[in-house]
């Protein structure tokens, strides 16, 4: 079998059976990939706390084409992120980013997510719990900005006019972003997004942070959930989305925790 020596992060774990563990890894150089870690459960020495979700460091995996589940040889932690496992709201912020990358994630190699997941775990992990909504929701729109789905923000999605920056504008889901007035009035079910809005999405599909109260937040989650929604399109609920977005974190936890 060959050996594959990677970058990988923890995005999912669960038991198997008395003694392992099924761990879903994202990979800087298969994508995502689910593995067996025989052994885990038995054998804290083997692992340590490298099992731990959002956990990254160097994967070894023995991997056998045209099966799903791979083998997990040695997992040498990097970075553990403890940050995210003791608050609530970090938590729940990197639990959606890891549901949206195992949604969206193939076998293949795609190193450009790879990092902005990374980043995206990084920048929640490193928030003021206060913060770490905003963080979360922008590491998601960097993970969409470099899936190539990024929503228009300056020009009509429809017929592709700009559309003057800094003043509020009509956004459609199924159109992919702004309208133009003209476009706005063809698409009844476009919402309006508020100029700030509107700075403040285009910053985050470029990179940059911004400040937001907690109205905008709840706002910005709703948005971000729906855009996944209709551009997923496999018909699957985002579940720690709609958690985060409903301040349930027990729920949240069960949800990651309990496979
Ligand atoms: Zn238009």
């Amino acid at each position: 079998m060959p050996l594959l020596v990677t970058d990988a992060v923890v995005l999912h774990a669960f038991d198997y059976s008395e003694t392992s563990r099924i761990l879903r890894l994202a990979t800087r150089e298969a994508g995502v990939q689910s593995v067996l870690a025989r052994g885990a459960r038995r054998s804290q020495r083997r692992y340590g706390s490298a099992l731990d979700l959002f956990a990254e460091g160097a994967a070894q995996i023995y991997t056998k084409p045209g099966r799903d589940l791979q083998t997990l040889s040695a997992f040498d932690v990097a970075r553990a992120r403890p940050a995210l496992a003791t608050d609530l709201d970090r938590f729940a912020g990197a639990s959606c980013v890891a549901e949206l990358m195992l949604r969206v994630a193939t076998a293949d190699a795609q190193p450009a997510l790879y990092d902005a997941l990374v980043a995206a775990l990084d920048g929640v992990a490193d928030a003021a719990p206060a913060d770490a909504r905003e963080a979360a929701i922008a590491g998601a729109w960097r993970l969409v900005a470099e899936l190539g789905f990024a929503p228009a923000v300056d020009v009509c999605s429809s017929c592709h006019a700009p559309v003057a920056a800094g003043e509020p504008a009509m956004f459609s889901h199924p159109a992919g972003g702004v309208l133009c007035v003209r476009c706005a009035r063809l698409n009844p079910g476009s919402r309006n997004l508020p100029a700030e809005a509107r700075r403040a999405l285009r910053g985050w599909l470029e990179g940059r942070r911004t400040e937001l109260d907690d109205g905008a937040a709840r706002a910005h989650q709703r948005l971000l959930r729906e855009f996944l929604r209709e551009h997923l399109a496999d018909g699957r609920a985002l579940r720690a989305f709609e958690l985060w977005e409903r301040g349930r974190w027990g729920g949240v936890v069960v949800t990651a925790e309990g496979g």
